[in-house]
This record gives C-alpha cells, structure tokens and sequence, in this order.
C-alpha cells in the first residue's frame, strides 16, 4: 500500500461529552442566559481549552480561588466537584453559588464520607494535583492517603492497617484500577470499598471503544487537552495495545507526516472535548487524503443529569445577584 490510497477513518463509539460535562457546560450557558455575563467559574469548568475559549468569549470568567470573585456574582463550580473549605468560603460570603460538580463525583465524596463515618481512614486512588482530588481528600476531616498505582501500596504507610477504605478518581477506569485494588486488598485483607461497577460509566465505555479501535486502525488520534486526564488515558491505552496515537487539542496538531504509509486511522475524545472538533478533525484528515469515514460498533450512552433548581425553576432573587 501506498501513501496515495485511500485512508479509512474509523470513529470511536462512543465518544466525547459525557453526561457530567454536558451538564457542567450546559449549567453555565444557562447561568449567561438568565443572569447575563459575567458568570465566574471556579476552575475550568471541563478540562478543554476550546470549551472553556469559547466560554470566556461569552463572557465567562475563570479563577482560581474563589477570593478572586466579586461579592454578589453568580459563581458556579466546575464538574470535578470542590472541597468543603472552598464550599464554606463561597458560604461565608454568601455568594450566588451553582455546583456544577458531575453527580457522579458527589457520589464518591458521598462513599468517602460514609466510610469516614464508620472510622476508616481513606485511600483515594488518583493523581496528585488533580482538582477531583483535591476535592474529594476535602470532604472528608480524617486522613487520606494518596496513591496511584499497584506499586504505591506496597510502600504505603498507613496508620490503622484494620480501619482502611478506598475510593477512586472518576477518571480512571475500572480496568485502571482493578490492580491497585486487588494490590489494597492483598496488603490490607479488611479494608472496604465501593462496587467497581460505581466507577464512571463514560471513562469505561471510552476506553472500551478505543481499544476496540485499536484492533483495527493503524494509528489514533485522541481528541482532547493536555490537562485531561481521561483523554491521556485514552492515548496511553491505545499505545498499550501497540498502536501509535497522538493527543491534538484540535486539527491544527495533525501532522501531515503522521499519514505517511498509513491507510487507517481511528478517531476518538475525552469525555471533556466537543464533538465540532472530531468534525473539524475528520476535515482535516480528508484535506489530506482521499478518504471514507465509517463509525466503530459500539454501545450508545443515554445517561442525563438534572439540572440545578438555580438555573431551571428557582433562579437567584434579583437582590441576590450583584449590582
Ligand atoms: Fe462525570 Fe464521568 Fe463525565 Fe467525570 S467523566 S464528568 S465522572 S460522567
């Protein structure tokens, strides 16, 4: 085969949003809708750099702390969920507040804070740094110890080995962490934790469809920006399987060369990019080459999440609101 032939473009399904960002974005662009600009969001709403421009250009404005935010202005938090400190500071100065945290993030906060209940230390498996992480170690008052790989438990030092719980970032898998549980459980036989199937449905079905995309393409591009983590993973899971795959914000990182004696390429995105950029992708690619599209077997996602009562039926008072 040659470079000339025509490239089979083969899209993951599924893909892209999940319930939890739709939700999150959708939160926001009604907030501009009935408040009107500016809204401050706490964080980036999704981890995607288009979705949070394209934001900003509606008169979004993103910070990091919430002392950065004017009294009385609408602030929404983001999907990744927050700590009790930063909830209670935003309580304090009674901020018009909307909680974009995904449901399915509050429902870990909720596990870990059941368990603290019962007296069990936490062990939270994820990545340092991550603001899912940083939100669920603050929910809870007891210790929370941190790993992130099989290899962490076997030097982890833990103060009460008979009082352990474990629970787990959103964005990592069930297969993800299959290991570190099974490592948890080895080394500490009493410790409990919540049914693998209460691990985020869209990480799974992601990472099952990129797989099955890697038993057929020559090459995966992930749709996705560099701060998130789920579509790391997505690369990182295609090469596993010993495919090549390439983490692009948009289709300005395709690189013409990346074609060369390649005649399938397979296309998916994180849970946090929009599906107008697999779209502009899919453009670029056939700009490129000759080139058929054909859609991967894969199961269609049909979870929803409810809206908050704030930006439905029971919007802020005006007097609420700043001036
Ligand atoms: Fe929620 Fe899962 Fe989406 Fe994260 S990836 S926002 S936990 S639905």
């Amino acid at each position: 085969m040659t470079y000339s032939d025509a490239l089979t473009i083969i899209l993951a399904k599924p893909r892209g949003f999940c319930a939890g960002v739709e939700r999150a974005i959708d939160i926001v662009e009604k907030a501009l809708a009935i408040y009107g600009p500016p809204i401050y969001v706490r964080h980036e709403i999704v981890h995607n750099k288009w979705v949070v421009e394209d934001l900003r250009g509606k008169g979004v404005v993103f910070v990091d702390e919430v002392s950065e935010i004017p009294d009385g202005a609408i602030t929404v938090f983001s999907a990744h969920g927050i700590s009790e400190k930063v909830e209670s500071s935003a309580r304090l100065r009674e901020l018009p507040v909307i909680d974009a945290t995904c449901p399915l993030v509050t429902k870990v906060h909720r596990e870990a804070q059941r368990y603290e209940a019962e007296g069990r230390d936490i062990v939270l498996i994820g990545h340092a740094g991550h603001p899912e992480v940083e939100g669920t170690t603050g929910r809870v008052k007891g210790k929370v110890y941190l790993i992130a790989n099989a290899a962490d438990v076997a030097t982890l030092e833990v103060d009460n080995p008979e009082s352990l719980a474990y629970v787990t970032q959103t964005t990592l898998s069930v297969d993800d962490t299959r290991t570190v549980i099974d490592a948890l459980k080895a080394r500490f036989p009493s410790i409990k934790g919540p049914d693998l199937r209460d691990i985020c449905y869209a990480t799974q079905n992601r990472q099952n469809a990129v797989r099955d995309l890697a038993r057929q393409v020559e090459l995966i591009l992930v749709i996705g920006s560099h701060n998130s983590s789920n579509s790391n993973r997505l690369r990182d899971l295609a090469e596993e399987m010993g495919v090549k795959a390439y983490l692009i914000d948009d289709e300005s990182g395709i690189r013409p060369e990346w074609l060369e004696n390649t005649n399938s390429v397979g296309v998916t995105a994180g849970a946090s990019a929009p599906e107008l950029l697999v779209e502009k992708v899919i453009a670029r690619l056939k700009s490129l080459r000759s080139a058929e599209v054909k859609l991967l077997d894969g199961i269609s996602e049909n979870t929803k999440f409810k809206l908050p009562p704030e930006v439905t039926d029971k919007p802020f008072p005006l007097q609420k609101r700043a001036s």
